[in-house]
């Protein structure tokens, strides 16, 4: 799944995801990328989330409307998405899966499921001063 989440200057937030789907997929499959709050979800008051990974779990948990509104009750975007995922696995889920969060203001923050231990997970912030990689661990 490729995430991404745009912030325009004048604070307008938009989220899209797009996936070709996990290996071995039934044909007709729908997976969690289009679903909301599963690949992706927006508040315009609050911020934007993208997740990737095992769709058939992930939209069981609705990762990306979680931290969303985790950070409409004040958790910063990092907590926020860590909790995201932590909700996952306390549920005995052991899968691969990531999530990047950024609030409203432009603080941003990422997770990734224990089991993506070994699995690389980053996700790229570009501003009008560069492109910025950020390694999630
Ligand atoms: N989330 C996708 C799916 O389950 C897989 C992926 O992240 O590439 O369809």
């Amino acid at each position: 799944t490729v995430g991404s989440i745009a912030l325009d200057a004048a604070g307008n937030l938009c989220v899209g995801c797009s996936t070709n789907g996990r290996e071995f997929k039934i044909p007709g499959r729908v997976g969690d990328s289009p679903i909301a709050g599963a690949g992706a979800y927006v508040d315009q008051a609050v911020g934007g989330a993208v997740a990737t990974g095992n769709g058939d779990v992930m939209m069981r948990f609705l990762p990306t409307y979680h931290a969303v509104e985790l950070m409409l009750g004040g958790m910063a975007p990092q907590a926020a998405a860590e909790a995201a995922i932590k909700r996952i696995e306390d549920a005995g889920y052991s899968i691969g899966g990531g999530i990047a969060v950024i609030r409203r203001d432009g603080v941003h923050g990422g997770a990734k499921t224990t089991g993506w231990e070994d699995t690389q997970f980053s996700y790229s912030v570009q501003t009008a001063t560069g492109n910025v990689k950020v390694p999630v661990s």
